[in-house]
């Protein structure tokens, strides 16, 4: 089984979680640019932050043969606090960097005018750069939530075919669907979303514009959410097929939409386990 997962922090994970991944068929990824836990205070903490999500992490990735991509944005939380606002100045000449393929993640976290406005913004410059965007919809008052950014999508004149609302559920799925717009969904140890539900959504919705991530950050999470969630696809009747197109052509699809998705040279071999990149350790 080869793995793309869409949405993950690594960042906030361990080398331990690199090599578990690998060994589990992750061979490439997307890291979102988030919310890092202690409040930022000035713009110098997040070109930091970009500079480590495009030149670091990728690297660090790369030692486990796993291809590491991110997207760029000012994220919904911060967005509220006036010091961060300045990060919107700087997003530009991130959103040209060629491990960069998508604004994200944007979107809503508690549905302010502040967030609105930097919501509007960015999807302004995912227009302008050519690139899709990757939106998250708040844990609270989800329902609404999900409404309102999908009328801001309309408004912002976008393609909804390039743009994924993340962090759906049983709830909020079917707007989505009928939006035009990709439907991501983040697998949780015992939150949120579980591989099963995951199925059961698959089999209602079909498998066309479903993108499965495990959105593994500083909480608790699991980076290997997606192989479980492959594993349960299988075990209710799914073809490998569909798990590949599920798991990685639809994430594939989705960002390579940005032209610069490099996944030349992976090795998607079923016996990594036991190549030298994960023995390796310089
Ligand atoms: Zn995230």
């Amino acid at each position: 089984m080869r793995i793309f997962d869409p949405h993950i922090h690594m960042t906030s994970r361990t080398t331990d979680d690199y090599e578990r991944m690998a060994a589990a068929g992750v061979r490439a990824l997307v890291e979102p640019a988030f919310w890092l836990g202690q409040p930022r205070t000035s713009v110098g903490s997040f070109t930091d932050y970009f500079d480590s999500l495009v030149g670091w992490e990728p690297f660090r990735a790369g030692q486990f043969g796993i291809r590491h991509h991110a997207t760029i944005a000012l994220n919904p939380k911060e967005a509220n606090d006036p010091r961060c606002r300045e990060v919107l100045g700087v997003l530009p000449r991130y959103l040209e960097k060629d491990g960069v393929v998508a604004v994200g993640e944007i979107g809503y976290d508690s549905m302010t005018p502040e967030e609105d406005e930097v919501f509007a913004a960015q999807l302004q410059l995912a227009v302008e750069h050519e690139l899709p965007a990757l939106v998250h919809t708040p844990h609270r008052d989800k329902a609404r939530g999900t409404e309102r950014t999908l009328a801001v999508v309309r408004e912002s004149g976008i393609d909804p075919g390039r743009v994924a609302v993340d962090h759906l559920n049983e709830v909020t799925v079917a707007a989505v669907a009928g939006s035009g717009c990709w439907m991501g969904f983040s697998i949780y140890p015992d939150t949120k979303m579980t591989a099963e539900r995951m199925v059961h959504i698959l089999r209602e919705f079909g498998l066309e514009r479903m993108l499965v991530n495990s959105a593994a950050d500083w909480g608790r999470s699991d980076p290997l959410l997606t192989l479980r969630t492959g594993e349960a696809m299988l075990a209710a009747g799914f073809s490998d097929d569909d798990v590949d197109r599920v798991l990685w052509r639809n994430p594939v699809e989705f960002y390579g939409q940005s032209k610069r998705l490099d996944l030349s040279d992976i090795e998607t071999e079923a016996t990594f386990e036991g190549n030298s990149i994960l023995r390796g350790g310089s």
